[in-house]
């Protein structure tokens, strides 16, 4: 199939896409394409002008300052995997980054696309959840920053408006005290996700603080688990509680009930890898 006609343009300037964004009612950000692509050509979305910003330069740095990490929305997966500031500073991304698709579509796919994107199957958004991150944005007018837990509002649907562009993701710096686990259920190594797990946890002596556990693949939205994390900081069944926590639907990887006693599964190994010393 082919993509239904649509114009282009390509943006010299946040300004400029902004101000692309806002003359066309239906108009769409081009990042790295490869999933906004692949919904053209199934007609699924059929916009009427599609605004290239692989230009902008400034949408593509990494920088740690003053205990954050800021990475721009055009910085690429396999830009990041390669990063130093990212293993040292970000080591949950770090460790996500190799289970997005395949090498191709990481040379291609940005960090700003994937977050936008908010499939509930994703890496990135859950580990921006557990991190306890923040989206930036821009738009006609000014800048503005949401917290993770607000950001991903519903299925593919984020807290995103009209003539808004994600310029980049804020999270905080790892310390010693930082713990983080990560671990995912595919079919195939670089297949989206049947269930996975990114968590994030700050060590207190021998007992694990503000726990922030993200599951992905079991619901509209990545989701936290509270009671699992409440279970997990009071040296309880962390397993048993996440019962409170999720009721995942059929979908075409899995059913609900086999979703549900793989998070368990996912959970005990996350739980063991927060609970080792950092190496
Ligand atoms: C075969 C295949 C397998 C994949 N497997 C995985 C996987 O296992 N895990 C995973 O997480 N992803 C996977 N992906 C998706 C991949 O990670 C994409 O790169 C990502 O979802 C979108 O990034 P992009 O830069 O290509 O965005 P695009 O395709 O360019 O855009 C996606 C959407 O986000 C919007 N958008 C893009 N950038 C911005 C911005 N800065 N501000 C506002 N809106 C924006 C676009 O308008 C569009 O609606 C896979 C893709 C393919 C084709």
């Amino acid at each position: 199939m082919k993509p239904a006609p649509f114009d282009f343009a390509k943006a010299s300037s946040i300004d400029d896409a902004i101000a692309l964004m806002t003359q066309h009612a239906d108009a769409r950000l081009l990042a790295g394409g490869q999933s906004l692509i692949a919904t053209l050509n199934m007609r699924l979305s059929a916009p009427k002008l599609l605004v290239d910003i692989n230009a902008l330069d400034e949408l593509k740095r990494i920088s740690v300052r003053d205990g954050v990490v800021e990475i721009g929305a055009l910085v690429r997966h396999a830009q990041a995997e390669r990063s130093a500031e990212i293993a040292q500073h970000a080591p949950l991304i770090a460790r996500a980054l190799p289970h997005i698709a395949h090498p191709a579509i990481r040379n291609r796919g940005t960090i700003g696309g994937s977050v936008a994107f908010a499939d509930p199957a994703a890496e990135l958004p859950a580990c921006l959840l557990a991190l306890g991150g923040e989206v930036e944005i821009a738009n006609a007018t000014g800048r503005r920053r949401i917290k993770a837990d607000n950001f991903f509002t519903g299925l593919f649907e984020t807290a995103l408006g009209f003539g808004d562009i994600l310029t980049g993701i804020r999270i905080p710096a790892a310390t010693p005290a930082s713990r983080y686990g990560f671990a995912e259920l595919a079919r195939r190594h670089g297949d989206y996700a049947m269930v996975g797990l990114a968590a994030a946890a700050r060590a207190d002596g021998t007992t694990l603080k503000d726990v922030r556990l993200a599951f992905f693949g079991v619901d509209a939205t990545p989701v936290r688990a509270h009671a699992a994390e409440d279970a997990i900081e009071h040296g309880e069944d962390a397993v048993a509680a996440l019962a409170d926590d999720l009721d995942p639907q059929d979908d075409v990887q899995a059913s609900g009930a086999a979703k549900k006693h793989l998070a368990g599964v996912l959970l005990r190994r996350v739980t063991a890898q927060l609970q080792e010393a950092r190496s």
